[in-house]
């Protein structure tokens, strides 16, 4: 998909040569499997026995609520039980923010309030997306990877430009 940290869930039947501009694709086809592309954003890909669904969870993608959309539209189609996993993404030690940003994503995710350790301003966007799945209950595993301290992973923070690595999902 072509993200773009909006909000927009695209559910796909078929492949296409067109990416969907989107940043959630769900499907009920057994034979698709759904991709989502991140450099220290989550990728959190929701597995069901009947639908599965990639979807691409940044800061803006934890304030626009597009995992509780994903989910919704996942229930839709029938899916029971969701699983999530949480791919490696930056840590709350890590992604530090101006101070503004960090009141202003924890007024409503007060899970993602975090510190660096020179106690500056950040978020812990993990942190606040587990809580958004544990009140839609959703059981989840989570990554403990940090991709700004982890050389193995692509980092947008650590080196821009960089590449992007790729969480993969299939029924
Ligand atoms: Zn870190």
């Amino acid at each position: 998909m072509n993200q773009v940290h909006g909000d927009k869930v695209e559910v796909v039947s078929q492949y296409s040569d067109v990416d969907p501009t989107c940043d959630a694709l769900v499907t009920t086809n057994p034979d698709l499997s759904l991709a989502v592309m991140v450099a220290d954003c989550i990728p959190l890909l929701l597995i069901s026995d009947a639908v599965a669904g990639a979807v691409h969870v940044g800061r803006a993608g934890l304030v626009n609520g597009i995992a509780n959309h994903t989910i919704e539209v996942m229930r839709n189609l029938g899916a029971r039980n969701i699983h999530a996993v949480l791919g490696p993404s930056i840590c709350g030690k890590c992604y530090e923010v101006p101070i503004q940003l960090q009141a202003q994503v924890s007024a409503i995710h007060p899970d993602s309030y975090s510190t660096t350790r020179h106690s500056t301003p950040a978020l812990d966007l993990q942190a606040g997306l587990v809580a958004q799945l544990i009140s839609q209950d959703i059981s989840f595993e989570a990554s403990t990877v940090c991709t700004m301290e982890n050389s193995l992973y692509f980092s947008h923070r650590r080196d821009n430009p960089t590449g992007r690595f790729v969480g993969v999902v299939k029924i």
